[in-house]
Order: C-alpha cells, then structure tokens, then sequence
C-alpha cells in the first residue's frame, strides 16, 4: 500500500444517549484507543478516537448532545456546536436503538443534512428483539424516513455488524494522507488539536462571514521552562477576510485568542498568563498571526 492510496477521514458517532455509541466507539477502535483529549469537552469538536490501519486511518470525533428543547438558551448554543462540528466530518453514523422514530431522531438527522453530509444509520441493539422477523419491516420503515447512504442492523454489544460498519465507513474517507502518526500520542497530535481549538473559535464566532476553508497552522508548539508557547497562523484567502477575521483595532482576533487560550488551559493542563503578543500582516496567503501564552500547570 503506497501512501497515495491511503485513505484518512473524520467520522462522527451521533445519537441519543444510552444507544451504544460509546460500546460501538469501543468495537471499533478495537486495542488501539488513542484518546487524545484526557478531559472531556461537552461543547468542543473533540477526536475521541484514531484507528488506524495499513490503508485507513479514521478519526472519530465526539459532537456535543444534539438537544430538543431550544428554548434553553444552552441548547440553542449546543445545538450550535453541534452542528459545527458535524459539519466538519466526512461521514456522519447516526445511531438508534429503537423501533420508533422520534421527533427527536428527525431533528439531528435534519441537522445532518444541513450539513449536506452523508449518514449512515446504525440500528443498534439488535440483539434485544425477540421477534427478529420484525426487523427488516422496521428498516425498510427507517430507509423511507430519510435518505441514508446505508443502514445497518448491529448490536455493539456482541459485536455483530462492526466490521461491517467500518467497511461502510471507508468509502466516505477521501484520500489522504494520515493526519495523526500511527501510533499514539504525540506532540502533532497536540498542535493539531491547538489548531483545531483555534479553528473552531473562528467559526463558532464568524462563522456567517469566513469560509470553511480557511487553514491553521501551529508554527510553535513549544515548553520553554513553565511557559507553553503556543503561536498560530490563520491562512485566509482574501483581504475582506483579513479585514473580519482582525477586527476592530484587533478586537475580533483577541476575542478569539481568548475563547481558545481556555480551551487549550483545559486540554493541555496548562494556566493562561497573558498573549506574548498579537498582530496581522499580509504575506501572500499568510494573513493573520497570533501568539498564544501559556503556563504549564498552573492552578487556580
Ligand atoms: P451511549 O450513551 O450512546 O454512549 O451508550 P453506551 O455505549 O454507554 O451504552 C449504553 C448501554 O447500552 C450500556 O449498558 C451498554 O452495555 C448497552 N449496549 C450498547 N450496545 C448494546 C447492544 O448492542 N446490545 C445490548 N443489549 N446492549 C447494548
Ligand atoms: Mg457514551
């Protein structure tokens, strides 16, 4: 297997809680967790998981609950994150355990297709029906609720239909490079994570006036002492984008340093001192620079 033919993509598990998804995550990742955020984030796009093989690598990424309920200034927020987060995977597997579909079930399939993704619907918990001859009635009833790029009937729990799954998975996964080393843990798992967290911020706050395709690069991502410097670079393609993505006398890009300067104190254990510095400037498509500082380990 060359690398060319490698295949690498993002892959989110969503569904109501107590489905399976956790058991199913589990199945799929097989021994090879490698979870690479020690803390949970209920509200932030997290990789739960890598697995990779010879030809694939998959990371799945954790999405915040998708709630009903709106009217909860919270959920709306969720909500929000959520479907920025589902935005940005490559296939999406919806997970159910029930003969029913709720209203619930139709709202985050609905956000799914907002995000134009496709979706593969997990029937899980298969294992439970007595009358198993009330099982293809019930997924013919599912295929013609929504357009899904497949269902499968699966129990997590004795793991019937996870191999399958994963096959599944694999023709979503464009072809890439691996995004996260092979084997576990390491600091470009963690720049990448610092870019992802600054990334997000950009489109959890602009999200209406910047592209999806805007980039970002951790230049360093480096201990000196206590101190964890933390420098990023926003690649934006235009100077309008330039010009939101600053703000104000630099208000926008403060703004966003801060929301991910707490999120990064979060994941890598480290407390915020203060921005070394912040500025701008133009270099053909390197647009915008912003220096995080942080200190390792710091309590309060
Ligand atoms: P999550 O909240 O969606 O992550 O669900 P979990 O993975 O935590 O599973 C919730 C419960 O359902 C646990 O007690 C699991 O053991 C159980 N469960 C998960 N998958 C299956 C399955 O395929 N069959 C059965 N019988 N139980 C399952
Ligand atoms: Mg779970």
């Amino acid at each position: 297997m060359t690398s060319e033919e490698r295949r690498c993509g993002y892959v989110a598990i969503v569904g109501r809680p107590n489905v399976g998804k956790s058991t199913l995550l589990n199945h799929l990742l097989g021994q090879k967790i490698s979870i690479t955020s020690r803390k949970p984030q209920t509200t932030r796009h997290r990789v739960v998981g890598i697995k990779t093989e010879a030809s694939h690598q998959i990371i799945f990424v954790d999405t915040p609950g998708l709630h009903k309920g709106a009217e909860k200034a919270i959920n709306r927020y969720m909500n929000r994150a959520a479907t920025t987060a589902i935005r940005d995977v490559d296939v999406v597997v919806f997970v159910g355990d029930r003969p029913a579909w709720t209203e619930e079930d139709a709202m985050v399939r609905e956000q799914i297709s907002q995000g134009g993704l496709p979706c593969i619907l997990v029937v899980n918990k298969v294992d439970l029906l007595e009358d198993k001859s009330s099982l293809l009635p019930h997924l013919q009833f599912l295929a013609a609720k929504a357009d899904f790029a497949a269902i499968l009937p699966a129990s997590a729990l004795r793991q019937h239909n996870v191999d399958e799954l994963e096959k599944e998975l694999l023709a979503f996964l464009p072809v890439s490079q691996f995004l996260f080393p092979e084997e576990q843990i390491t600091d470009r798992s963690q720049r990448f994570l610092a870019a992802e967290i600054v990334r997000e911020k950009i489109m959890r706050q602009l999200g209406e006036e910047i592209p999806y395709s805007i980039a970002v690069e951790i230049e360093e991502f480096a201990l000196d002492g206590e101190v964890l410097h933390i420098s990023a670079l926003i690649l934006v393609e235009r100077k309008g984008q330039k010009l939101i993505l600053v703000g104000e006398g630099g208000a926008r890009l403060r703004s966003i340093g801060t929301d991910a300067r707490r999120d990064m104190e979060l994941l890598f254990d480290s407390k915020a001192v203060s921005y070394t510095h912040l500025r701008a400037h133009e270099t053909g498509r390197h647009i915008s620079y912003a220096v995080f500082c942080l200190t390792k380990g710091g309590g309060g």
